[in-house]
């Protein structure tokens, strides 16, 4: 198609080969675990799953939403499977997982979020593999705080919650979302004493000023790390790429992340909120 950008050299990686690779997809299938690395279909596969990490996600594969980046599917989800916390404790176990990133759909039609479902695959990964740190990416539970503390009341270590863009562009990517309301869980998430981490792609329209006042609003807001990342069109039905951002401007970002108070920000094109999730969890 004569309108689609062509992708710079910058975003060419590496097909997922390797021993440690096939053994994280054979763990991954016997214990019919979903990962957002598959559906979201991530670049980094072939890095992170060869170094023996995944990003599970949780409370099945279909979502209530339709964010227009994303490409997990939308739709009623069938009842969830309360067995999975176990299967996704084992599974992190038997990888030796040192740190461990965790995300679920949103279940907007279940009463408690899926809280309770959050709160003891946490539980039961920590007493399995009580080294492992944790990182659980938490979605927008639509001020429902209760539902956001039994979440994070678990014992993780950070928890983020995307973002994913700027102000001005929530009504075209996150449909059902608000920015606010997304600054505010992250206000109550810091509140309640944990580390605080969230994740935003760019070229998808915003400007620069609108990185650096979302920058801004995320310190206010408590907020402790930030992930900066090139959005990639995942199939044709998706939000268009608007621009393919240099990485020098990737490396600025980072630098004016720091100077306006974030603890910690990892910005390059290939970057997603799990990506070398393990180096921030101590900043
Ligand atoms: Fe999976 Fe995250 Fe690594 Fe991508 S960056 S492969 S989603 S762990
Ligand atoms: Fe995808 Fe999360 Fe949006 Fe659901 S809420 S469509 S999983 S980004």
């Amino acid at each position: 198609e004569a309108t689609r950008k062509k992708k710079p050299d910058w975003l060419r990686v590496k097909l997922p080969v390797g021993k440690e690779y096939a053994k994280v997809r054979r763990l991954v299938d016997e214990h019919k675990l979903h990962t957002i690395c598959e559906s979201g279909n991530c670049p980094n596969m072939g890095e992170c799953w060869g170094a023996g990490t995944a990003t599970f996600m949780i409370l099945g594969n279909v979502c209530t939403r339709s964010c227009s980046f994303c490409a997990v599917a939308t739709g009623r989800p069938p009842e969830y499977d309360e067995d999975e916390p176990r299967r996704v404790a084992e599974a992190i176990k038997l990888m030796g997982v040192k740190h461990a990133v965790i995300t679920s759909v949103n279940r907007d039609e279940l009463k408690d979020r899926g809280a309770e479902i959050w709160y003891q695959t946490v539980v039961q990964t920590k007493e399995l593999s009580p080294e492992t740190t944790i990182e659980t990416l938490i979605p927008d539970v639509k001020g429902k705080w209760e539902a956001l503390y039994r979440m994070i009341d678990a014992g993780q270590e950070v928890v983020s919650h995307n973002m994913e863009t700027v102000g001005s562009l929530y009504r075209r990517v996150r449909p059902q979302a608000k920015y606010d309301r997304s600054l505010e869980q992250i206000r109550l998430t810091k509140e309640y004493g944990k580390r605080t981490k969230t994740g935003i792609m760019l070229g998808l329209g915003e400007t620069k000023d609108e990185v650096y006042q979302a920058m801004d609003d995320l310190v206010e807001n408590g907020c402790d790390i930030l992930t900066l990342g090139q959005y990639l069109q995942p199939t044709k039905m998706h939000i268009e790429v608007a621009e393919f951002i240099h990485p020098d401007l990737f490396d600025h970002y980072r630098e004016e992340g720091l100077r306006r108070g974030l603890k910690y920000v990892e910005s390059g094109p290939l970057v997603r909120s799990s990506y070398h999730a393990e180096r921030h969890v101590n900043v």
